[in-house]
């Protein structure tokens, strides 16, 4: 390795850096986006590599019986570089060519894309979907971005002192490296010795169900061995190939994202070396891209941080008329909601008792605007979704589901809504950041304690917390009472009737949030604590 800043190349499937950008589905890849946002403000020797996902990961619309339908455009943008390189990869038995392309459009750090939608390419549309088709594909991809993303920086000539892998799909570059090694003699043990030197792993999911494995007769049969041997693969990731095994047995050191996360994780993967020593870093998102500027300055200032939010929640309500032809009313409390729709993160909770929550929607107590797509798979996710907006026609007026979930209406409802609603069943949510751009705009939160929240809620000072951290048989009922009774209790009262109390929690909010959940601080932490 080199003196001075290590060099890192920050390898993910997904990269969220901007709406017009469609090669991300969620938290992951704008976790990612961020970090090269981060990088590039500071200046530090990074780049990002990814896939030009053609076709998104799906665009999500609502048909006329509610429910979600995926839509796939393919996409060429003008804002990308030709770096005129071209790698390949062995996938099954044809050397499928991979297309660099390179982004510096969003003041983000450099970010090299593969892209195999290539004339001469058999199997052409392997960067088509993001998360798409099913195992054989998935494996092609990851070996796309692995061991195409390995040759494609050696062929542009870029040093790299540490490979972060930012999720497991990754870990195939950690077996290129390897195979390099051995062709220079090196023995596998040795080889794995030293790339380890170089390789850091971010790791996310505290399901084990999440997290992914796959059998040795269909890597083999896709090639991914790479050149090793079965035994070295086993070694690496056990049989099945266990993703995130081989990330912590290939990675020098391993982090969790949430401090709660580091506990579920060591817990989670304390048999495979490595584990016990997870280290945490807790994510953080890019101020300049998610926290208002007027917000900021009205902070910063001593101004009026209320007039700067009231600015904010009108725009929301102007451009969500403009999507559903719905006004809502500014003056009335409003909790955004916005999620993938997926079992655990319960987005139809709030809606449990209708007649508790009825009253407060009829009476204009409360109005609730919705967001999220399903996984186009997810049948579950997708009956959620339908079940919202059949919710949101119950109420006229006052729930509205807005279709598409992105990076623009993630924007827009982390800084218009004056309450940010959160309620995974803890411990699922290895972090969750919608609710730290929500916290920088004094957005308040109001969730369970589960992901960043812990280490971050003071109760009823920046925002609130529902149900004390239960976990257990019953979590709905137990969860949803809670959240009714700090609702009722706290929430709406506080906004109702002591608007000064209301506007101080905003400031203790953002002054929380904008250092300790930035990016620029979690980049320093992965810096100090992972890279050196
Ligand atoms: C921030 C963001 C996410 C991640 O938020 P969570 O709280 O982890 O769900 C997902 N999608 C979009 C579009 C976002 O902006």
């Amino acid at each position: 390795m080199g003196t001075g800043t290590p060099r890192v190349a920050y390898f993910c499937m997904e990269f969220g850096l901007h709406e017009k950008l469609h090669i991300y589905a969620g938290g992951l890849g704008i976790l990612a986006g961020d970090i090269l946002k981060a990088a590039h403000d500071t200046g530090q020797p990074m780049v990002g590599v990814g896939i030009l996902w053609r076709q998104d990961y799906t665009e999500q619309f609502i048909d006329e019986y509610d429910r979600p339908y995926d839509s796939y455009h393919e996409y060429r943008y003008d804002f990308l570089e030709d770096t005129g390189v071209i790698v390949t990869v062995p996938i099954r038995d044809e050397q499928v060519r991979v297309k660099v392309w390179k982004c510096t459009a969003f003041g983000n750090a450099p970010l090299y894309l593969l892209d195999t939608y290539l004339p001469d390419n058999l199997a052409w549309n392997l960067t088509g979907q993001l998360y798409g088709w099913f195992e054989e594909e998935r494996i092609a991809q990851e070996m796309i971005l692995g061991i195409g993303g390995v040759r494609a920086l050696q062929a542009l000539g870029i040093d790299v002192d540490i490979y972060h892998f930012n999720d497991s799909h990754a870990v195939f570059a950690g077996v290129e490296l390897i195979r390099q090694q051995m062709t220079k003699d090196v023995p596998f043990t040795d080889a794995l010795l030293s790339v380890k030197q170089h390789i850091v792993f971010t790791t996310h999911t505290p399901v084990p169900a999440g997290n992914e494995a796959h059998s040795h007769r269909i890597l083999e049969y896709m090639n991914s061995y790479d050149g090793l041997s079965c035994d070295q693969i086993v070694q690496l990731g056990g049989d099945p190939f266990s993703m995130t095994a081989a990330g912590l047995r290939l990675s020098k050191r391993t982090n969790a994202v949430s401090q709660l996360h580091g506990h579920t994780a060591r817990e989670m993967w304390k048999l495979i070396p490595g584990g016990i020593d997870i280290l945490t870093i807790t994510n953080g998102v890019h101020n300049g891209t998610w926290q208002d500027d007027s917000i900021r300055k009205a902070h910063s200032s001593e101004g009026d941080v209320w007039a700067a939010h009231s600015a904010l929640k009108r725009a929301m309500i102007d451009d969500i008329e403009r999507r559903n032809g719905v006004r809502l009313d500014e003056n009335v409390l409003t909790i955004g909601f916005a999620r993938r729709a997926t079992p655990y993160k319960r987005s139809d909770l709030i809606f449990s008792n209708r007649e508790i929550i009825g009253d407060l929607l009829r009476n204009h107590r409360i109005q609730i605007v919705l967001s999220g797509k399903a996984h186009p798979n997810d049948m579950g996710g997708k009956a959620t979704i339908t079940n919202l907006v059949r919710i949101a026609r119950e109420y006229p007026g006052s729930v509205v589901f807005l279709q598409g979930y992105d990076m623009a209406i993630g924007k827009m409802l982390t800084r218009g809504c004056d309450v940010w609603l959160n309620n995974p069943v803890r411990p699922m949510e290895a972090s969750g950041t919608s609710g730290m751009k929500a916290a920088m705009n004094g957005v308040l939160n109001l969730s369970t304690l589960d992901g960043w929240w812990p280490e971050a809620c003071d109760h009823g000072v920046n925002g609130w917390q529902f149900s004390g951290g239960y976990q257990g048989g019953d979590c709905d009922s137990v969860d949803v009472a809670s959240l009714y009774q700090v609702l009722t209790g706290e929430v709406i009262p506080t906004y109702e009737n002591r608007r000064e109390a209301w506007v101080g929690m905003m400031h203790a909010s953002i002054e929380m949030a904008q250092w300790r959940f930035s990016a620029a601080r979690m980049l320093q932490d992965y810096y100090q604590r992972m890279y050196a």
